[in-house]
């Protein structure tokens, strides 16, 4: 996206702000509306909350169809949900948590889900002129959307989150003409990215040959697998400038086919992220596919500071168990119960404890990358986010389970998918050297404990 198009955009969020205004200072007759309805809505609160929720989507409605009419940039159209408006976003994920149980088999992809993201805009959230503009550092707003959407399904969250790291380190370290591609690629073309890092033996070379870039070897864990068509991937370059570990963006309809070995996902859980092994070989990508610098990926704090991110999707995870538990009590009228309360209560402060963490670590991070502060503060604060939100959910997930109990741990009750989604989410790279780092870090930064993280 262009310098001109992105100004265009903010003039036209502009004007939404604009005609929202109304809705905040109402006209003469709106207010005598609104004074005719306060009586009704004391009597009725809960019709009260229909009606305003039913009239403010109508009005954003009538407001963004307005918008639409008058768009030059097509990315513009999609980012129709405001995510600071509960009425708008919670349909959107309880449709995504009612499809959830369909895609819970192997080789199954919620397409749907992804289409209704891409519909809501919220493929190109984070781009220049949108809501999470990645420019204007709102870390902590990011984190509770990926929460959002682990917590209205885990897989759909993890490909999601995939989704949104690769067009950060597209922000990061491409240049104005690669960003120019892969914005249109999310926002006009709705094409799902990835980050493909992982890999067994068998990993990826890059070989420069006749301005060519040839691959070799597989990838494992690759999330979203044929359903993403933008796929961040890395490895070892060998170039006669260049040596290292290199990303590079696969164009996937413009090269060879890629092998999927489906075989190597019979997992425990997870199993709509559809996370099988790729194998690479032969693929030849172009110099404008490579995407930064030898080293690029590996470059901290926002390599290990991106943890922030998964930890948000998993402790969606969590919220996700906390909720049917409640409702399986109620319907269950088991509520009375004192050690229910007791658990329940539990579960609540476990994960308020969690979307605290998250909210400190989207503001830290925004506001140490601004200072320019040591990377490891950064790493350190990231690295204990993602420790305590793991300990949160491996607390939160007995504890639901001596809720409901066996009955509530069979089908089609959701927490025998919830659990297993989880329990294997958890799982992410070097959990153990993670907590070594933080006990080196708080070891050898010797300010006074209350000035550690200030
Ligand atoms: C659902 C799901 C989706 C995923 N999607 C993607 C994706 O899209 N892209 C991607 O790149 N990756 C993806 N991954 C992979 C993920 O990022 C991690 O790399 C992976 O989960 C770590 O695997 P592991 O637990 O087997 O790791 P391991 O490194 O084998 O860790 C297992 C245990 O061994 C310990 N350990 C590690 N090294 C050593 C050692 N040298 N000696 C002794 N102990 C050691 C660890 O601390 C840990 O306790 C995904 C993973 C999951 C579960």
């Amino acid at each position: 996206m262009g310098w001109h198009q992105a100004v265009k955009i903010s003039i036209t969020r502009k004007a939404y702000q604009e005609e929202t205004q109304f809705l905040r200072q109402p006209s003469s007759i709106f207010r005598a509306v609104i004074i005719l309805f306060q009586p009704i809505a004391a009597c009725f609160p809960q019709i009260a909350v229909a009606v305003k929720c039913f009239v403010k989507q109508s009005v954003e409605l009538l407001i963004y169809t307005s918008m639409e009419s008058t768009q030059t940039v097509p990315s513009a159209r999609q980012t129709t949900i405001p995510l600071d408006a509960p009425c708008r976003l919670n349909p959107l994920l309880n449709r995504i948590t009612e499809l959830a149980p369909d895609t819970d088999s192997e080789g199954e992809f919620p397409e749907s889900a992804f289409s209704q993201l891409a519909d809501a805009g919220l493929l190109a959230i984070t781009l220049p002129g949108h809501d999470l503009d990645f420019t204007q550092g709102q870390t902590a707003r990011l984190l509770q959307l990926l929460k959002r959407i682990g917590s209205a399904n885990l897989a759909v969250g993890r490909v999601y989150e995939g989704h949104i790291n690769a067009l950060y380190l597209i922000h990061r370290y491409a240049t104005p003409e690669q960003q120019a591609t892969w914005h249109a690629d999310a926002c006009q073309h709705r094409r799902l990215f990835s980050v493909w890092n992982t890999q067994a033996e068998d990993g990826i070379r890059i070989d420069e040959s006749n301005g060519l870039y040839r691959l070799t070897g597989a990838k494992t864990f690759c999330s979203g697998a044929s359903w993403v068509h933008r796929p961040l991937i890395t490895g070892h370059l060998q170039a006669d400038s260049r040596n290292g570990w290199q990303m590079a963006i696969v164009p996937t309809e413009r090269v060879r086919k890629i092998r999927q070995d489906e075989r190597f996902w019979q997992p425990l859980g997870m199993r709509a992220s559809a996370s099988f092994k790729l194998d690479f070989t032969g693929v030849e990508v172009t110099e404008s596919d490579l995407l930064g610098q030898p080293g690029d990926y590996l470059r901290q704090p926002y390599f290990s500071g991106g943890a922030i991110r998964f930890a948000a999707v998993q402790l969606g995870g969590a919220e996700a168990i906390f909720q049917a538990t409640r409702s399986f009590l109620m319907a269950m009228n088991r509520i009375d119960d004192l050690l229910q309360q007791t658990r329940l209560a539990e579960m609540a402060y476990l994960i308020e404890s969690g979307n605290q963490w998250l909210q400190a670590a989207g503001d830290k991070t925004d506001q140490w990358l601004t200072q320019g502060t040591d990377w490891t503060t950064i790493v350190g604060y990231a690295n204990m986010t993602r420790t305590a939100i793991e300990e949160i959910c491996l607390r939160v997930m007995p504890l639901a389970e001596r809720c409901v109990g066996a009955r509530g741990l069979l089908r089609p009750n959701p927490f025998e998918r919830l659990h297993r989604d989880l329990t294997l989410y958890l799982r992410q790279p070097a959990p153990d050297a993670t907590l070594v780092d933080i006990g080196k870090y708080v070891l050898t930064n010797l300010q006074p404990a209350n000035e550690l993280w200030s």
